[in-house]
């Protein structure tokens, strides 16, 4: 360890107990520190709260009208099954509160300090919490970010991901605005739950970054699911009506009605009163904190890591940035900087979709000469249904070295098959090795080794 340093109240103040916060704060007690966190608003962060955790509890409600419908194909009668949103938001609150106490206990349990309340930072080595001062050798901010609505008229009377997860009562209609993860799972989610939806994206097709072939089958899923969606389409103003319903106004003039319009346009870094025209840190041109490779700020005692440096925006990157900083401080033998590649991700839109590594039109891009496998096909349990949404399976090759660059999915439980397929591009994975490997047979995943 090498900050133990007796004029200061703790080794490390974290200020943000979210996913990232609490896992640099963990492993720093664990190490030896004495830390304190503190956490303005809900012990988990975003994730816990109001992201990752709640999201998935909503999707699986969503999807549950899909299994509800297949099921006479196996035999089964499902009579006067019916949908009670109130039900499923007290029952995912009390979920999310077992969380929430688990998160203490974990804190409280590794050694760490915890101040409930918001932090501000008034000098390099002092917070301000609950008026309290307390020094500290190191300060780490892992605040977040919050969503960004555009400045519209009428932007108050639309939501966001934060507001949605408490609605008294599932709207009827819904226009979902944004093009980018929470703006696809979200529309997913209403329309399972049987709203009328809507989504509205600015661009020609959503999910930019993707891969062509990801975009192009979600967008044909999504549409086949009943999902009206509309691209190169932007609200310019929104009027509450008389009965409280809404008219939102698109750029083309025409005029939707509706009862929630729903904006998943991106995210802030969460910066708000943290006190930083105090200490001397800088941000990139996006408005991020900006951090060296190990997560140090123009000021040498203050480090930021997680969605406030506007990275990689998802808790395990954050978690793993929260171990590496910790390492950094105070196990610098052990100190590995975070390596940023074949990172894989989900979208946990319906279907899913995951994928690691290159995209198809970045390997181009990156002057690789490409092998493209790709397979469509229905999955064994809908063949009994007559639901006949298609699974899609892509693998990105070097055709000089054989190395498999890019793996993609849409299909249900993309994530939990990619989460695999992760490890095999990591260790470097060629398509021999793919082909050498024998099939999981029946699933949907034994496709990536049969793909010829
Ligand atoms: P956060 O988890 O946001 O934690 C920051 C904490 O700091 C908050 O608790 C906040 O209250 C606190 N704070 C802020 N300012 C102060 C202050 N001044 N004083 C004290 N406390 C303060 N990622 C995935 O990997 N998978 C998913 O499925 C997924 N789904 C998501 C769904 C939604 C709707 C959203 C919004 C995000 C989702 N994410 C998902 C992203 C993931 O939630 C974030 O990347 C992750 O939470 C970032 O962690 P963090 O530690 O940087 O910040
Ligand atoms: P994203 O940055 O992913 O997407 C924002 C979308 O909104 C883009 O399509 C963007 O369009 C569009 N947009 C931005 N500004 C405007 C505007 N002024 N008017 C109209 N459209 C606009 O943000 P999200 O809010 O969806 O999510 C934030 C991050 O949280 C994600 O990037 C991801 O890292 C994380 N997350 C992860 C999840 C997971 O792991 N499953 C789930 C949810 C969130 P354009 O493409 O043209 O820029």
């Amino acid at each position: 360890m090498n900050t133990v340093a007796a004029e200061f109240d703790v080794d490390l103040f974290v200020i943000g107990a979210g996913s990232g916060g609490v896992r640099a704060a963990r492993f720093a007690a664990g190490f030896g520190a004495r830390v304190a966190v503190a956490e303005s608003r809900y012990l988990g962060g975003t994730c816990v709260n109001v992201g990752c955790v709640p999201k998935k509890l909503l999707v699986h409600a969503s999807h549950t009208h899909e299994d509800l419908a297949h099921a006479s194909g196996f035999g089964w009668t499902v009579e006067g099954a019916q949908f009670d949103w109130p039900t499923l938001i007290v029952n995912k609150n009390r979920e999310i509160h077992r969380l929430n106490e688990i998160y203490r206990k974990l804190l409280l349990g590794s050694g760490v300090t915890l101040h409930e309340g918001h932090a501000k930072i008034l000098d390099a080595h002092t917070v301000e919490i609950n008026d309290q001062r307390i020094s500290a050798a190191n300060i780490l901010i892992s605040t977040g970010g919050w969503p960004h609505k555009p400045d519209i008229p009428g932007a108050e009377h639309a939501i966001t991901s934060n507001e949605a997860f408490f609605l008294p009562q599932l709207p009827r209609r819904v226009i979902v605005v944004g093009g980018g993860y929470i703006a696809v799972e979200f529309a997913g989610i209403f329309r399972g739950l049987g709203a009328e939806t809507t989504q509205l994206h600015r661009g020609d097709l959503f999910l930019r970054g993707f891969d062509q072939s990801v975009r192009e089958h979600l967008r044909d899923e999504m549409q086949r699911k009943g999902i009206d969606l509309q691209f190169n389409a932007d609200i310019t103003r929104i009027d509450q009506q008389a009965d409280g319903s809404l008219a939102a106004t698109l750029k083309d003039g025409r005029v939707l009605n509706t009862d929630c319009v729903f904006y998943a346009t991106g995210r802030s870094p969460m910066l708000d009163n943290l006190g930083l025209e105090n200490a001397a840190v800088t941000f990139n041109d996006k408005g991020y904190i900006k951090v060296d490779e190990g997560f140090r700020t123009e000021v040498p005692s203050i480090y930021a890591l997680g969605d406030v440096i506007g990275r990689v925006q998802l808790t395990p990157v954050a978690l793993a940035e929260g171990m590496a900083l910790a390492r950094r401080l105070f196990r610098p033998e052990e100190y590995r900087p975070l390596n940023y590649k074949l990172i894989p991700t989900a979208v946990f839109s319906q279907p899913n979709i995951g994928t690691v590594g290159l995209t198809e039109e970045d390997a181009r891009k990156a002057g690789h000469k490409l092998k493209i496998y790709e397979s469509r096909f229905r999955p064994l349990k809908l063949t009994l249904t007559d639901d006949m949404q298609k699974t899609l399976m892509k693998l990105v090759v070097d055709a000089e070295t054989d190395q498999v660059l890019g793996c993609h999915m849409v299909g249900d439980e993309a994530g939990e098959i990619l989460q695999g397929i992760a490890i095999a591009l990591k260790a470097g994975a060629t398509k021999r090795v793919f082909d050498e490997t024998i099939g999981i047979h029946p699933t949907a995943a034994e496709e990536f080794v049969t793909m010829r």
